[in-house]
């Protein structure tokens, strides 16, 4: 008999054979869409968290963000310090992709604040100092983010509507399946 191992989705213990796939385990019938899911997720989340990085680094002058600094971002995108409020949570606050937008938009308050206040040549000081200004911002970034997303979507709808071609071809393509159905019959 073959040892049971755990799905990485599910925690359910099955048979290796049942659950065995290349990069872990999971179940490869009833779990995997969730899988690949997460995993696209992960990945999402890994390429906005570089740009993000990336940003940081440019709008301050500096080589490498202090290691430090990193909870505060995270907090941030788990909601852990939103609105005022601190409990634990798991990427519930703001995307990295509005912290990122966040830290552009408050590009020239971080060039003032680079100019004009001592940080005693600390890089953390500096970067607790502009994430200040970050947070107060944020808010009101991500809902314009979201309105604009929304008008977006509301655009896509109607331009769909009015696709007389597509609508066309789609006519067209059930008239067809309707003809080889006659043959099935
Ligand atoms: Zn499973």
């Amino acid at each position: 008999m073959s040892r049971k191992l755990k799905c990485q989705i599910c925690g359910i213990k099955d048979d290796r054979e049942k659950i065995k796939i290349k990069q872990g385990y999971c179940h490869r019938d009833k779990c995997y869409d969730q899988y690949l899911k997460q995993e696209e997720f992960k990945q999402k989340e890994k390429e906005q968290k570089y740009e993000l990085y990336e940003t940081i680094k440019r709008l301050h002058n500096i080589a490498i963000i202090p290691h430090q600094f990193f909870p505060y971002i995270e907090a941030l995108r788990n909601g852990d310090i939103a609105f005022g409020k601190i409990k634990k949570q798991y990427k519930q606050g703001f995307t990295y992709n509005v912290i990122d937008k966040t830290y552009k938009h408050c590009n020239s308050n971080i060039d003032w604040a680079k100019d004009n206040k001592d940080f005693r040549g600390s890089t953390m000081n500096m970067l607790k100092y502009t994430f200040t200004i970050v947070q107060d911002k944020i808010n009101y970034i991500n809902s314009k983010i979201e309105k604009q997303q929304m008008q977006k979507a509301h655009v896509d709808k109607i331009g769909d509507a009015m696709k007389p071609d597509d609508h066309d071809v789609e006519y067209r393509k059930t008239k067809n399946k309707h003809d080889i159905s006659k043959f099935l019959d």
